[in-house]
């Protein structure tokens, strides 16, 4: 069979709770539903390690953050290392990275064994962004979704029509600060997003960790984050840092959106609480409105040049996100919100349309089934499976049915401590042990270490931790052997 081309495109903190087709109830992607009504959804795709780019050097080698050396955000990516680009590559693909690397930007950590590069140097910024262009910096007039979209294209365009293609195309959105594009900014002004039932989670049942947690809607969203103007005398503090916590008493106290200048009171804390939420949610659905446009413009070029049935096309995002769920943003735990990735495919020649599968895939798994998918061999030392079957076929078995599970930066950024854990189909187990252990970009404190179990049949939400339930007893004794057999497995000693 000839090798398909495979288009990946990969955002940065889309949770798939905020896409129709996995049934948002806060705004619609007609282009994403498109892929997963033209090819299939996956609901329960994981990431070992939910951060950016740690699930990025994940997705690149099929391999464990621990082995492939991206454990934590500031650890520099080796480009040098074994990669399912690079083994595309030996077998004819032409390959193109475009939009957010995000992995370093010392020593061997660039794209430069693609065909074609063009990255965002570092977060990459929304309007007119510094890129780099096979080695050379160049800055970009516009809207980042818009040029990596353009970018894409022209790659498509010109492409070699006698060799398949791998075009990774990797958006910023909607990543913090959430700016939108000129065309959405008045997207949703008359709306009200209706808030997720965890929004006022109290943490009574869980442990100190969800606690110290500092990525709360309440008191964690800066001015930067939600347009409004700072204080007089606090914009000389780096603007993710102006933090605004409620104040001790409502009376006389407002908020000014720059877009109108015209201060706004509050009735409650709740209405406090709720107008941050508001301003938060719907900037990043403009966001994520401006990525589901790029997607249409994809699909509808490669129907134009006629190579759609011969093309594979995935999006997903690095990780998951809390949209106000349990009181966040930000990711980083392993709850679901945040372990839990879109992953929507379609591929004419293999692929039923319209399915949807409950199969646990991981981004662990990507690299060795795109490998699959081009009849190249996987080589031994990745660690995660293809899922190539169970696209073609939908009684395939599953690949797995529990999950490995790992966050190292403790109280990082904001304060979540370290943590590793099992899920199943059916129950999560957290333990937080709760150390630095030495890695870059971690707080080195300890704190009394603690588990957590959520029986996710009775508790989706996972609201009640049960660990200390004496009818859990003989399934946390399994579950923790199964989590220590799966920790030997993926060759993790610390
Ligand atoms: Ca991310």
């Amino acid at each position: 069979m000839k090798q398909p081309n495979i288009i990946f495109i990969m955002t940065d903190d889309h949770a798939s709770h905020a896409m129709s087709c996995y049934g948002s109830k806060m705004n619609v992607t007609p282009n994403m539903d498109r892929i997963a009504n033209e090819g299939m959804r996956f609901d329960n795709c994981f990431c070992t390690n939910s951060i950016c780019a740690p699930s990025r050097a994940v997705i690149l080698t099929g391999k464990h953050s621990h082995l492939n050396g991206v454990v934590t955000l500031l650890d520099d990516f080796d480009a040098r290392q074994q990669t399912f680009p690079k083994l595309l590559q030996t077998v004819g693909y032409k390959t193109a990275m475009i939009g957010k690397w995000h992995l370093g930007e010392g020593g061997h950590s660039d794209p430069v064994d693609f065909d074609y590069w063009c990255v965002l140097h570092g977060q990459g910024d929304y309007y007119d962004p510094l890129m780099k262009q096979q080695g050379v910096d160049k800055r970009f007039k516009g809207y980042v979704t818009d040029i990596i979209t353009d970018m894409s294209l022209d790659f498509i365009k010109g492409r070699d029509k006698d060799k398949p293609f791998l075009l990774m195309c990797h958006h910023k959105a909607p990543h913090r600060p959430w700016i939108p594009s000129e065309k959405y900014k008045d997207l949703y002004n008359d709306v009200e997003i209706p808030q997720p039932e965890t929004f006022n989670d109290d943490y009574s049942t869980r442990c100190d960790a969800a606690r110290e947690a500092e990525m709360t809607v309440d008191h964690d969203l800066t001015y930067r984050d939600l347009k409004l103007v700072p204080p007089e005398g606090q914009v000389k503090v780096a603007p993710r840092f102006n933090k605004i916590a409620p104040p001790e008493s409502l009376d006389g106290y407002t908020l000014t959106p720059v877009e109108t200048g015209i201060p706004v009171s509050f009735n409650s804390y709740e209405e406090l609480k709720n107008f941050k939420y508001q301003r938060y949610m719907k900037d990043y659905l403009r966001c994520v409105a401006s990525v589901d446009d790029s997607i249409g413009e994809i699909l509808d070029l490669l129907d134009k040049e006629g190579i759609a049935e011969d093309t594979i096309v995935v999006y997903t995002s690095d990780q998951g996100f809390f949209l106000g769920d349990h009181g966040w943003y930000d990711k980083r735990f392993m709850y679901e919100e945040s372990l839990r990735m879109p992953f929507v495919i379609k591929y004419p020649k293999a692929i039923q349309p319209g399915r949807v599968s409950d199969k646990m895939i991981l981004n662990l798994d990507f690299a060795e089934t795109f490998l699959d998918l081009a009849g190249v061999k996987i080589p031994d030392d990745m660690q995660g499976q293809s899922f190539k079957q169970i696209l073609e076929d939908e009684n395939a078995p599953a690949i797995q049915t529990e999950m490995y599970y790992r966050y190292w930066m403790h109280l990082a950024d904001h304060g979540i401590w370290s943590h590793y854990g099992i899920r199943t189909m059916d129950y999560k187990l957290i333990y937080y042990y709760a150390e630095a252990l030495g890695k870059s970009g971690t707080i080195d404190e300890t704190r009394e270490p603690a588990w957590e179990l959520f029986d996710l049949n009775k508790d989706p939400h996972e609201l009640n931790n049960v660990y200390d339930d004496p009818q859990y007893a003989d399934i946390i004794v399994k579950l923790k052997a199964d989590l220590y057999k799966l920790k030997a497995e993926a060759q993790d000693n610390e």
